[in-house]
């Protein structure tokens, strides 16, 4: 993992190996405000992840078709390089206009970072949050 800092000053971190993308609890907090952490428990399955940051195992919560790992405790999130795409391409195809295929194309040669933390973090943020408020 490599941690890249955020311009408000979290962080957040990258798996170099599978471009696996781990948004800190503060971030998701910060986002989406307060996170059900009781509910996610009750409603995820448990997975032999552990959270990088407290070492909690990750429950998986489905949402749409796409699994996300969510930590009970903290409620930092991690998305495998599939997930991640695929919520992408979820908010292109609902018509989020050009800022969401550009989103997409960037998926397509590779993710940056840049846009992690841009239009398309904003995406994945607001789905997390979905699936969130949805249990
Ligand atoms: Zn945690």
């Amino acid at each position: 993992m490599r941690a890249v800092a955020l311009p408000d000053g979290a962080t957040e971190y990258l798996c170099l190996q599978c471009e696996g993308l781990w948004l800190p609890g503060r971030l998701v907090h910060a986002s989406i405000g307060a996170t059900p952490l009781e509910r996610i428990r009750v409603a995820g399955t448990p997975r032999d992840l552990r959270c990088p940051n407290d070492g909690t195992a990750l429950q998986a919560l489905h949402h749409h078709g796409v699994e996300i790992d969510v930590c009970p405790h903290c409620a930092g999130v991690w998305l495998d390089a599939g997930e991640r795409d695929k919520i992408l391409r979820q908010r292109a195809s609902r018509g989020s206009g050009q800022r969401a295929t550009e989103a997409v194309a960037d998926v397509g040669s590779g993710f940056d970072l840049v846009d992690a933390v841009g239009e398309a973090g904003t995406f994945l943020l607001e789905f997390i949050g979905d699936a969130l408020s949805g249990l």
